[in-house]
Parts: structure tokens; sequence; C-alpha cells
């Protein structure tokens, strides 16, 4: 799946980690160090979260990631149903995060407000 999605020209920057540090030789270093490529990942990314100096931020900032991720997936899918590769990635998880995360956030500013 991850050969697929990478080797497709409108996917490929999408998905391409930029982190030289990370995936020195891009994609074939994403591929080739998958595990490593996602724990780095997400700790970047959990690190970025932590920076956001107020909550509201935060949880902003995961609604919309997860709503790209979302996106991302939909289109995802469909060039892995044009390759004939049966697996999919579940868009559901990330629209229930989103949603998730408007209902904190939206509890959040009327927690303020009070
Ligand atoms: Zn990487």
């Amino acid at each position: 799946m991850g050969e697929t999605l990478l080797g497709h020209r409108s996917m490929r920057p999408k998905l391409m980690c930029d982190d030289e540090r990370c995936c020195p030789n891009g994609a074939a270093s994403t591929l080739d160090q998958r595990r490593h490529h996602a724990v780095r990942s997400r700790s970047r990314e959990l690190a970025a979260i932590e920076h956001q100096p107020h909550i509201s931020w935060r949880l902003h900032q995961i609604g919309k990631d997860a709503r790209m991720a979302a996106a991302i997936s939909v289109q995802a899918n469909e060039v892995l149903k044009e390759a004939k590769v049966k697996e999919r990635i579940g868009v559901p998880g990330y629209e229930a995060l989103a949603g998730v995360m408007d209902f904190l956030q939206s509890a959040a500013e009327e927690a303020e407000a009070a």
C-alpha cells in the first residue's frame, strides 16, 4: 500500500516525509524504515501540539489535522482502488476525531465564557 501511494504522482507530495533528519532519502527511507518514521513523525506531531500555548489552539490543530487526514485518506483510497490494492485507509476514525475536537473546543469555550 505504501509503495503504491508514495509512487503515485499526486499522492507522493501529500504523504512524503519532508524531514531530512527523519527520512534522508525521501520516500525510500520512509518505506524502508516505516516504523522508525512513524514513531518520529508522531513524536514531532505531539511536540507541535504541546507547543501550542492554549488548549483551544491544540484542539483546533488536532481537529484540523484529522480533517486533512480524512480528506487525504479518501483520495488515497481512490488511488488504491484504481491500483487494485485491496487495503483501504479508515476514514471514519479521522472524521470522528475531528467531531470530538469540535465538541471539546466548543465545551472549553462555553466553560471559559461562564
Ligand atoms: Zn520520516
